[in-house]
């Protein structure tokens, strides 16, 4: 009798991983947006699948010199985490890898936009006063393709639908530049300030409708709503406050009759709840 051994497997790679992040430098993109660039030898490895992709950043609480996070981070995180002191263990917040690049020296960098918001929770207060040297953690990508890229169009696609608010501009910016050349898009992008609006790069063929609050733009419902749209097969990413995306997937999904395996919607923040509480009421209307 022979028996054949299967040839040896690698282990597949964790698709995330804490790295050690580092601020390099801070720039004000208008007045709502802040842009803080990182890096330093703890990004080596970090790798981004573009578009939408997101991070979880672990903050220091005011006073403490780093952020405070497992020591075997690579386990099960999450338990080791929340079995920390409140008070000691670092505030976890979403945010997205609005650029990943290589810098001359060969070392990585990502710039990650933050909303500045007049609620100023943990994140916005720690962006706002970020300095060169300032250390962060992040629970990121090891690979490209991963579980925190959202926005995924199915091949049959013939246009896309985009809304986002400030909060997810940056992954609406990279998910336009990241749209094959041509690609048909209804681009709803709604900021506080006119200043706010930012030149976008893209090579899809996207009609781009900014909605500036403070110059009496609609709500987005009432601009998609009021929106003739192309013809054909779409793909939906919204991206933003809750109760909005709600609204616009309702509409979208109950009165335009889109296919809701096609409506990709993430909350990204929700209005009264920060964001261990939004987690929170997420996880109660799952069921879990
Ligand atoms: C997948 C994902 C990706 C995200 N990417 C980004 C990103 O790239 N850039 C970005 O700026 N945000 C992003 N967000 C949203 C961000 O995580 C939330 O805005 C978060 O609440 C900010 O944390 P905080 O500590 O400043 O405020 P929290 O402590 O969470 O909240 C404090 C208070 O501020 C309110 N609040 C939170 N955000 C806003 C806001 N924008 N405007 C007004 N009030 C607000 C809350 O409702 C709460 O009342 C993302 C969220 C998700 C889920």
């Amino acid at each position: 009798m022979t028996t054949s051994v299967a040839p040896p497997v690698a282990p597949p790679a964790a698709p995330f991983r804490f790295f050690d992040l580092a601020v390099l430098r801070t720039r004000r993109l208008g007045p709502t947006m802040l842009r803080v660039t990182f890096g330093g030898p703890g990004l080596d490895g970090f790798a981004a699948g573009g578009r939408d992709q997101s991070l979880s950043l672990f903050l220091p609480h005011p006073g403490q010199p780093e952020p405070v996070v497992p020591v075997d981070g690579d386990g099960d995180w999450f338990t080791a985490w929340r079995a920390l002191p409140d008070d000691i263990r670092a505030v976890m917040r979403s945010y997205t890898v609005r650029a990943r690049r290589r810098a001359p020296d060969g070392s990585t960098e990502i710039d990650i936009d933050f909303a500045l918001h007049g609620d100023g929770g943990p994140a916005c207060r720690w962006a706002a006063a970020a300095a060169p040297g300032d250390p962060l953690k992040a629970l990121g990508p090891a690979v490209e393709d991963n579980t925190a890229v959202r926005f995924r169009p199915p091949r049959d696609t013939d246009w896309v639908l985009i809304w986002a608010d400030e909060t997810a501009l940056p992954a609406a910016a990279a998910a336009l530049e990241w749209l094959p050349a041509g690609t048909k898009a209804r681009v709803w992008l709604e900021v506080q300030h006119t200043e706010d609006r930012q030149a976008l790069n893209t090579a899809a063929k996207a009609r781009i409708t900014w909605l500036v609050r403070n110059e009496g733009a609609p709500a987005a419902l009432e601009a998609v709503r009021a929106a003739e749209l192309p013809e054909g097969t779409p793909y939906v990413w919204i991206a933003g406050e809750s109760s909005q995306v709600r609204a616009l997937r309702r509409h979208l999904v109950q009165e335009r009759r889109f296919d809701r395996e096609r409506v990709t919607f993430v909350g990204y923040w929700r209005r009264g709840l920060n964001e261990e509480q939004l987690r929170e009421a997420a996880a109660a209307d799952a069921g879990e």
